[in-house]
């Protein structure tokens, strides 16, 4: 769903302390070549975040409260796990419930009361609003409250939505690591905080790198143990390391965090820009910054060059889906030689993409929203190379010869870092190798 762009400019300024990457950055955020859709759309709901929150806080559990629907997508999406108990479930709104003849909230009590029987070892249970809960007029908010009280000292409860009517599969993060922004305690100590789930591996070594840059304190939201949440204050400089995150940072903010402004770190040029951006809110002289990058961007750019081969010249359509496509529009244009058609986000936060948005080439055309069978006849009249969308617009659009590449597998991937940039190429230049190979003789 299209997102009042208003509401992008909610954000206090006072909270952001880093000047500008890039000081051009204030003139691309009037953009006369913007499509704003309000129609029709084809994207995943925020329970699909489900996914890679909970194999991030294995103390954390993700108890969806909705139809059989959500249960059916969360477990294709997650898997079934065969060794393990799963971390996630789905508490079924039956007809008694959607009919309001049965009392949803005892159920729900009763329900849970079970699970944290069975499973002692659950730190943090989510409760998980999805359509048929927002629709029943369901308040989980007031149920988290409750839940919280009669558990107290055993499990913390909280709560997000979830529901396709609200989000895009992206927002369910950011509507997660909301939830926990209450409850981080204060200090004013100087740390840097990432923000945004990254890989484990990738979050080791970015970490690494950030402490040979200098930087001592280094935390992470969501943090790998759901109880042991980074504190906030004056003293944070808060480092996105994804742009879906709108409500979050603006809360980090609001608890006195600062705003570390930059692009995001995918691809190399992206990756460093983000590095050095945090390394300049600590004071750290650009020099160290160059000593410690410059040998990594040239291996990276290095790991780029087999794929730019493949992508360079070739004509990309992004349709909105993973709220990531500004940052890789960016970054396909600008280090692999994509030509941009059309870069459709769910919804264009003009104060976290500001520098994205300034490094695209002036006159790329941006949608925001969606009104999809209009957006399907433009892609059609423009013929794109490479289409990089949702799953169900995937294969009718192979079936019709265009290349696609399914964004929803670029938030399952380790992609974020210089050192990530040549697989994160690869997921490009893949399908269009693929089809070459189809199309020999
Ligand atoms: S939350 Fe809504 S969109 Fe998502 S699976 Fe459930 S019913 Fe479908």
């Amino acid at each position: 769903m299209a997102q009042p762009v208003a509401s992008v400019a909610a954000l206090s300024s006072d909270g952001i302390a880093v000047p500008s990457a890039n000081p051009g950055a204030a003139s691309s955020l009037e953009r006369p070549d913007l499509i704003q859709q309000n129609g029709q759309r084809e994207v995943f709901c925020g329970l699909t975040s489900i996914v890679w929150l909970h194999r991030r806080m294995p103390d954390a559990f993700f108890l969806v409260v909705g139809s059989r629907t959500c249960a059916h997508l969360v477990q294709s999406a997650a898997g079934v796990m065969i060794f393990a108990e799963p971390r996630f479930g789905t508490a079924i709104l039956g007809e008694r419930d959607l009919a309001g003849l049965a009392d949803a909230n005892e159920e729900l009590d009763r329900l849970v009361r079970d699970l944290l029987e069975r499973r002692p070892e659950i730190r943090t249970l989510f409760l998980v609003g999805s359509c048929p809960s927002e629709v029943i007029k369901l308040d989980l908010a007031k149920a988290a409250e409750r839940l919280s009280r009669q558990h107290t000292g055993r499990v913390m409860v909280l709560n997000y939505s979830g529901s396709g009517i609200e989000t895009t599969f992206t927002q369910g993060e950011d509507n997660a690591l909301l939830s926990m922004v209450p409850l981080m305690p204060r200090s004013d100590e100087d740390q840097l905080l990432l923000v945004g789930t990254l890989a484990d591996g990738v979050e080791e070594r970015l970490t690494s790198l950030f402490q040979r840059l200098g930087i001592g304190l280094i935390r992470s939201l969501p943090p790998r143990s759901s109880t042991e949440l980074p504190p906030v204050g004056k003293g944070t400089r808060m480092l996105l390391c994804q742009p879906f995150l709108s409500g979050t940072a603006r809360a980090l903010v609001d608890r006195g965090a600062q705003f570390v402004r930059s692009p995001y770190p995918l691809g190399v040029e992206g990756s460093r820009a983000w590095m050095a951006a945090a390394a300049a809110a600590f004071g750290i002289d650009p020099a160290t910054v160059a000593a410690v990058l410059d040998p990594l961007v040239e291996r990276g750019r290095r790991a780029l060059a087999p794929h730019r081969e493949v992508l360079a010249g070739k004509r990309l359509f992004l349709l909105p889906d993973s709220q990531l496509e500004l940052s890789l529009a960016r970054f396909l244009q600008q280090e692999c030689g994509m030509e941009l058609v059309e870069v459709g986000t769910p919804y264009l936060d003009r104060l976290l993409m500001a520098e994205e948005l300034a490094l695209l080439p002036p006159a790329t055309q941006l949608s925001e929203g969606q009104d999809v069978e209009r957006q399907l006849d433009r892609l059609r009249a423009a013929r794109p190379d490479l289409v990089v969308c949702g799953m169900g617009l995937a294969n009718p659009l192979e079936a019709e010869g265009f290349v696609t590449k399914w964004s929803i597998e670029l938030v399952f991937s380790p992609i974020h870092g210089i050192d990530q940039a040549g697989d994160l190429a690869e997921l490009f230049s893949r399908p269009l190798r693929r089809r070459a190979l189809l199309q020999l003789p």
